[in-house]
């Protein structure tokens, strides 16, 4: 009964960790009642915030250079507390314009301070990633990037070099998608909702030096060192959201860790471009050289066929397939939970659509 579900997010979730919930959603263990109803001082609600961060830290091996903190109120929240906290020294930020999220996070640090766009790839209709020539910045306190562009199918290929400038980076749609360099990270941040659990998490990994230095008309809610200092137990955290988060963990390490997720994802990423770029009705958006693996946006190149599409994928189970309002066509998001099989379904569903249409 359950839909291949390309939601872009909040999204797909492994079915392992939704049955587990589910087994466990009248009574936890022996402690008889709900994740949801414990008190988040209690030794077994405390006990599963630990295990969800050292899962956490296994999966990325997060070195001890660096802290995780689990906040709430989303990627969109970061886009404040990140210049808050490191605008510590020059009170400048460099950012890198990849689309609307990094613009969201441009225009929430110019009230703190200055800001840089060192690269853009707006020209493009934000087809592209730009390329970096950081030899021109000076005194600036961070380089901001985002690693993937949910709403135009983009990727940075790598984690830029960016020198002796802490790079911060909105990993809200690949964080544990790959293995990354957490080393080479000044701060990471990133809704849970994509790929690393259920809304209402927001994940933060920061460099232990960059603590306690935020400005001082920083709020107490969006000063890191507040969450730091108190193991992400200064206020109430979002109990159940952590506590689903700890499952997709565990399942991630079932699946092989995250090598296992990147040989997956790429597969999955690469069937379906493949199956496109070999097509005659539908066209990818995007270039080989900048293709997320995470959200593949495609078009068909009759736009008139569109609306009819998404009518009959729907009806076959395929859902959320509609690209973002402001990009129009296609999107399937390919995140970890979303198995071969789902898009094995998509391809022979748009295998069929276009026999159809070609034969009309
Ligand atoms: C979804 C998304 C956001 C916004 O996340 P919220 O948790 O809804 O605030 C920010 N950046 C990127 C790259 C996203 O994909």
């Amino acid at each position: 009964m359950r839909v291949h579900n390309f939601s872009a997010g909040p999204s797909i979730l492994p079915e392992q960790v939704l049955r587990k919930a589910s087994a466990e959603m009248l009574c936890y263990e022996d402690t008889g009642m709900s994740v949801m109803e414990m008190s988040h001082r209690s030794p077994a609600y405390m006990a599963i915030q630990e295990k969800a961060k050292s899962r956490l830290i296994h999966l990325l091996e997060i070195p001890d250079s660096h802290e995780v903190l689990f906040l709430q109120g989303g990627a969109s929240t970061q886009f404040a507390a990140v210049p808050l906290n490191l605008m510590s020294q020059h009170k400048h930020g460099v950012y890198v314009d990849t689309g609307a999220w990094s613009q969201k996070a441009i225009k929430e640090a110019k009230k703190y301070g200055q800001v840089t766009v060192l690269a853009s790839s707006a020209s493009d209709g934000y087809t592209t990633i730009p390329q970096l020539d950081l030899s021109g910045v000076t005194k600036a306190d961070y380089l901001h990037i985002t690693s993937n562009n949910t709403i135009y199918g983009t990727a940075f290929e790598a984690l830029p070099d960016s020198g002796d400038l802490p790079l911060v980076v909105d990993m809200s749609s690949d964080i544990l998608s790959k293995p990354i360099d957490v080393s080479k990270t000044a701060l990471i941040y990133a809704g849970a909702q994509k790929n690393a659990g259920a809304a209402g998490l927001t994940l933060v990994i920061i460099r232990k030096d960059l603590l306690g230095k935020a400005l001082p008309e920083t709020p107490i809610m969006l000063n890191y060192q507040t969450h730091a200092s108190k193991d992400s137990l200064y206020n109430t955290p979002p109990t159940f959201a952590i506590y689903i988060a700890g499952l997709v963990y565990e399942w991630i390490e079932d699946m092989g860790g995250l090598d296992g997720m990147a040989r997956l994802n790429q597969e999955k990423a690469n069937r379906l471009y493949n199956h496109i770029d070999q097509s005659k009705l539908f066209q990818a958006n995007i270039a080989l050289p900048y293709r997320s693996t995470m959200n593949v946006c495609f078009k068909l190149r009759d736009e008139e066929l569109t609306g009819s599409f998404l009518k009959r994928a729907a009806d076959a189970g395929l859902k959320n397939l509609k690209g973002h309002r402001s990009v129009g066509g296609l999107r399937a998001s390919l995140y970890n939970a979303l198995s071969l099989e789902s898009v094995e379904a998509l391809i022979s569903f748009m295998e069929e659509f276009e026999a159809q249409a070609m034969s009309n």
